[in-house]
């Protein structure tokens, strides 16, 4: 049990407080937001980190002279430092900014594996992918005529090792993977997965959306070829995200997009591209974004990778044994390693309806297929209720999930 206000590893009333969309009502009740996988609040660092871009520094980058846009092209250029920095990655060269993490995958898709990808070639992902890490690979392989393989998962919603294994080939030219599943919660073993495909000689890309908001990420250490996220799940804005990726991977790729800023020069009959990563820029970048990015980022750092996944994996466990004392509750998922999200249906009451109830008495979780179509089908529904957690959620929170399930079973009654 995590009180609301007890000491925690984190200061949990300070945190709270830091959340200013939290302090509001939604029909007459408070406000328990629990939709984090969706998209996190923003604590008032990053709110003031874009005011004072905006009010102060606008300009745009890489091309002034004037000072406005010195201090805004400072910013941006720290603010990759600060996700190299949070990622752990050598060198800032290897952090590319994306709109987030469907475009960092599409950029993979469309500048590393593209080139390197012929008929008959795979492209190996699992069962539990987002659509973000199905459909780029899939317009890619029927673009090529390659083939999309699926590393089956059991009923927990583990990913079967022994298939994994089975299923790496020759042929693969890629493994896609997600670390967390938004879906349902599994942690994969990343790093095992990771040096099973290197030691076939095969790059990996990991899905780090709902990884980076819950878990110490070290890009080094985990030896990934790539690894995107998005800034809105970890309390950054939306529209900014980033895009890790090897240096020699990095220096290979074509450009992804044309424009301005990925230029050294330009004449009509030819064109001269930047290095990495200011060649997978094109045109003027969410300067806003990366800085309040920056600024999520350093936040969390204040809060400590450790502490954020203890009190989150301790709400998940409270969550679990909580909602599966609901009559009728069964769990969609309930791997061995989980974190952030808890999915789950109750008998007879479509989520949808679920989630409506809920809104009612101000608890706003997220009911549908999660943007994972293909793992509701494993699971054989066609949508599931799904709370995730953040930094600001307590145990009280739970309690209103709960009293709201409760309700919806009166209600379905
Ligand atoms: N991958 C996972 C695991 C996700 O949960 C999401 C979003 O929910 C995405 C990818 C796509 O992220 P975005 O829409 O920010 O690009």
């Amino acid at each position: 049990m995590i009180p609301a206000t007890a000491a925690t590893a984190l200061d949990f009333a300070r945190v709270r407080a830091d959340f200013p969309a939290l302090d509001q009502e939604v029909h007459g009740r408070p406000l328990v937001y629990l939709d984090s996988a969706a998209t996190t609040q923003k604590p008032t660092a990053v709110l003031e980190a874009i005011d004072n871009f905006y009010r102060r520094d606008c300009a745009n980058v890489h091309r002034g002279v004037h000072t406005l846009s010195q201090r805004a092209t400072v910013a941006y250029e720290s603010a990759r430092t600060a996700v190299k920095e949070h990622l752990g990655a050598r060198d800032s060269r290897e952090i590319v900014f994306t709109r987030g993490t469907t475009e960092a995958i599409n950029l993979v898709a469309a500048s590393f594996v593209r080139p390197r990808l012929g008929a008959g070639d795979e492209v190996l992902i699992s069962a539990m992918e987002h659509h973000s890490n199905i459909v780029p690979w899939q317009l890619l392989c029927a673009e090529r005529g390659a083939n999309l393989r699926v590393i089956p998962i059991d009923d927990r919603g583990d990913v079967i090792l022994e298939e994994y294994e089975r299923l790496l080939s020759e042929r693969t030219r890629i493994v896609g993977i997600t670390w967390v599943s938004n879906a349902l919660g599994t942690v994969n073993p990343i790093r095992e997965m990771i040096a099973t495909a290197h030691s076939r000689g095969i790059p990996v890309l990991v899905d780090g959306a709902q990884a980076v908001p819950h878990l110490a990420v070290d890009v080094v250490e985990l030896d990934c070829d790539f690894l995107a996220f998005s800034g809105h799940k970890a309390y950054g804005p939306t529209g900014i995200g980033a895009l890790y990726g090897k240096r020699a991977h990095l220096l290979e790729m074509p450009p992804y997009q044309g424009g301005g800023d990925m230029i050294l020069s330009v004449s009509f009959e030819r064109t001269v591209y930047q290095e990495p990563p200011h060649r997978f820029e094109a045109g003027t970048p969410n300067i806003a974004g990366a800085i309040g990015l920056a600024a999520a980022l350093s936040y969390l750092e204040g809060l400590g990778a450790e502490a954020v996944a203890d009190h989150e994996r301790r709400l998940l466990d409270e969550a679990t044994r909580k909602v599966l004392e609901v009559p009728g509750a069964r769990l969609i998922g309930s791997a061995r390693h989980r974190a952030g999200a808890l999915s789950f249906v109750l008998d007879g009451i479509h989520p949808h309806d679920i989630g409506t109830i809920l809104d009612a008495e101000g608890v706003a979780v997220r009911a549908g297929h999660h943007c994972a179509q293909p793992v509701m089908k494993r699971y054989g529904v066609s949508a599931t209720v799904r709370a995730s957690f953040g930094v600001y959620n307590s145990s009280d929170d739970i309690e209103a999930l709960v009293r709201g399930l409760h309700t919806a079973r009166e209600v379905f009654s």
